[in-house]
């Protein structure tokens, strides 16, 4: 009787956009983890890991970085059509990363300031997030992302489960790990309260507010966190340069941002 062939295993890609490779580097990070998912996975395309590539279509795609070119807002439709899920790592790909500050601006003044010779610059106006230009099965948050989570997200798709990464604000992992909150204890600006939890509240645990590089929890109550920095002497700059960071152009945080601008004027 012959041998059954065994199963192949899942194709893995991982690809970049407008992004600092950050994000990826989470994934090099797992270290000892890395080599169990390299076993349960073919690592298909990697260009941070690898030159070799093999051809899809892919199981799992990971994107990082967000649409800013032409060239890119088509590559990312070719990159849909051949990955069976697909999921967004980090702030550039989930929010359009802090790139996004030129949306709030003309970007050809940009460009002509910057560049001698701006007629070669091929840029679209503003930085989007991939999910503003494809079906996205799942957006993994943070700048850059936590590599546990990622492992998690990754064993979530292999198995065909939801994965498990709560949103519920930074607050909730400073209580879990027992950090007293800095800004009742200290009056220390934090944006915890409106911020995805991800990161086990590293910021607090230092006695630092959150600046909150994973962004917009789900829905995030803007008014009363600006309300609260108000009372600990924030001004109206102070609020809009608060929430116009990695995720600026995540959509409570832009409105949030917009609304001190133009109150600012
Ligand atoms: S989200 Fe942050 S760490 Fe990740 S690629 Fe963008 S800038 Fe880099
Ligand atoms: S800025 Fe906020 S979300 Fe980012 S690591 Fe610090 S506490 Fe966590």
């Amino acid at each position: 009787m012959p041998t059954p062939k065994p199963h192949p295993k899942p194709k893995l890609a991982v690809w970049k956009f407008a992004s600092c490779d950050g994000c990826q580097l989470s994934l090099l990070d797992c270290e000892d983890e890395l080599l169990t998912v390299a076993g349960e996975v073919q690592i298909a395309n990697f260009p941070e890991a690898s030159r070799a590539i093999v051809k899809g279509p892919y199981d799992l795609s990971l994107v990082e970085g967000s649409i800013t070119t032409p060239h890119d807002a088509e590559r990312i439709h070719q990159i849909r059509r051949n990955s069976k899920a697909l999921v967004t790592i980090g702030a550039c790909a989930t929010a359009g990363g802090i790139q996004s500050l030129r949306n709030f601006r003309d970007v050809k003044e940009f460009i002509a300031i910057v560049y001698a010779s701006p007629q070669y610059i091929s840029t679209l106006g503003k930085s989007t997030p991939i999910s503003d230009h494809v079906h996205v099965d799942f957006e993994l948050r943070g700048c850059p992302i936590n590599n546990h989570q990622l492992l998690e997200v990754i064993a979530a798709f292999l198995s065909g489960r939801k994965p498990n990464t709560p949103p519920h604000s930074v607050c909730m992992e400073c209580k879990r790990r027992g950090t007293v909150c800095v800004m009742v204890a200290h009056g220390t600006p934090c944006l915890g309260p409106v911020t995805h939890g991800g990161c086990g509240a590293i910021c607090p645990s230092y006695n630092r507010g959150c600046y909150s590089c994973f962004g917009p929890k789900e829905t995030p109550n803007t008014t009363s966190m600006s309300s609260w920095l108000v009372r600990l002497g924030s001004s109206e700059p102070d609020l809009v340069r608060a929430f116009r960071s990695y995720n600026a152009y995540a959509e409570p945080f832009r409105k949030a941002s917009e609304a001190h601008e133009h109150k600012d004027h």
